[in-house]
């Protein structure tokens, strides 16, 4: 039996160049089964490469990409079996029904054709395109034509989902639609790495988030207990108290700390527990605390604050041409 959370996909050091550049620094990142990941970074941050090199496409120049339990280059074939992979620019045939591009695929992926009906019947109803399976793609909307592409994807039954940009270009409805599809898959079993720039429809269901900028990683969450972001949590008093920031900077977990009259900010690395040993500590303190509130951070703020942070270490990096 396999452990949730442990990693379907892995790369250790991993390094990519083109000839003319490096694109991928020292990639250390693990996509856990069972679990939608985000991919997130700003245009040429390295995602659409990184992916290459997750899905073999290429081939990195150091480091490794693990594939349960593999090196992906001992038997990719094998890999592919168990993926799906939607690049960011992909091509349809316009003058295909959506049936015979399903079928198209199925028969693409070795399925044979006896079977593929009924796989193309499978994918179509799993991304909500049953009833276009008649329909010319080119006679499709962008938000059908991008299910129908996602249908052809999944036609094999991957296990691993891998989806470029897949909302770019959708309106709001077809964005939430996509949404709810991913989460249907995810409930099915299926493990997903999603990059995108539309940062507000990955919060409603992805599980963790990797953020790179200038082919390096900023920020890996959720992946494992060392990559959690920190906990936000608002501390409120009835009245004044002398010793709040002493008491509050001197609490086991507590990485830095803001005060501001009756109110304090904590970070805290660490989960629940480290919570619950903060809340002790006031209260034994004799603090007269009267909220303990802990903030989500938005994806979006997180983002901004991570690839905000390193702009400058970026540009420094250009300069000195690493
Ligand atoms: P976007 O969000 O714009 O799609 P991205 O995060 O997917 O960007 P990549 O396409 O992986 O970024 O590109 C990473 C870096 O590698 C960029 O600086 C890009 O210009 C460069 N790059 C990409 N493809 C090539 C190539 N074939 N030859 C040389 N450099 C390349």
């Amino acid at each position: 039996m396999r452990l949730m959370n442990a990693p379907l996909i892995s790369t250790e050091d991993l390094v990519f160049d083109y000839p003319t550049k490096r694109a991928l620094f020292d990639i250390n990142i693990s996509i856990p089964l069972g679990g939608i990941t985000a991919l997130v970074g700003p245009n040429g941050a390295g995602k659409t490469t990184l992916i290459n090199c997750l899905v073999g496409l290429h081939a990195p120049v150091d480091g490794r990409v693990i594939f349960d339990s593999q090196d992906i280059t001992a038997s990719p074939r094998a890999a592919h079996k168990r993926m799906g992979y939607l690049p960011d620019f992909y091509g349809l045939y316009d003058d295909l029904t959506v049936r015979q591009c399903l079928e198209h695929g199925a028969e693409m992926r070795g399925i044979k054709r006896r079977d593929a009906e009924a796989r193309a019947a499978t994918a179509a109803a799993r991304l909500n395109v049953a009833d276009r399976l008649d329909d010319k793609v080119g006679s499709l909307s962008r938000g059908l034509t991008q299910r129908a592409a996602i249908a052809r994807t999944i036609i094999h039954d991957p296990d691993f989902l891998i989806l470029d940009e897949p909302a770019a270009g959708l309106d709001p409805d077809a964005r939430q639609q996509l949404s709810a599809l991913f989460r249907g898959l995810h409930d099915d079993g299926m493990t997903l790495l999603v990059s995108s720039h539309i940062l507000a429809e990955l919060e409603d269901y992805c599980s963790d988030m990797i953020i790179i900028q200038g082919g390096r990683v900023l920020r890996h969450d959720g992946a494992s207990p060392g990559t959690q972001s920190r906990r936000r949590i608002v501390i409120e008093l009835a009245e004044p108290n002398g010793n709040l920031e002493a008491i509050v900077t001197g609490a086991a977990g507590v990485a830095h700390a803001e005060f501001d009259g009756l109110r304090a900010t904590a970070y805290l690395d660490g989960g629940k527990i480290v919570q619950l040993t903060l809340l002790k500590h006031l209260v034994d303190a004799g603090l007269p605390v009267i909220g303990f509130t802990e903030i989500k951070e938005r994806l979006q703020d997180t983002y901004q604050r991570a690839v905000g942070g390193q702009a400058d270490t970026q540009a420094d990096n250009k300069e000195s041409g690493s």
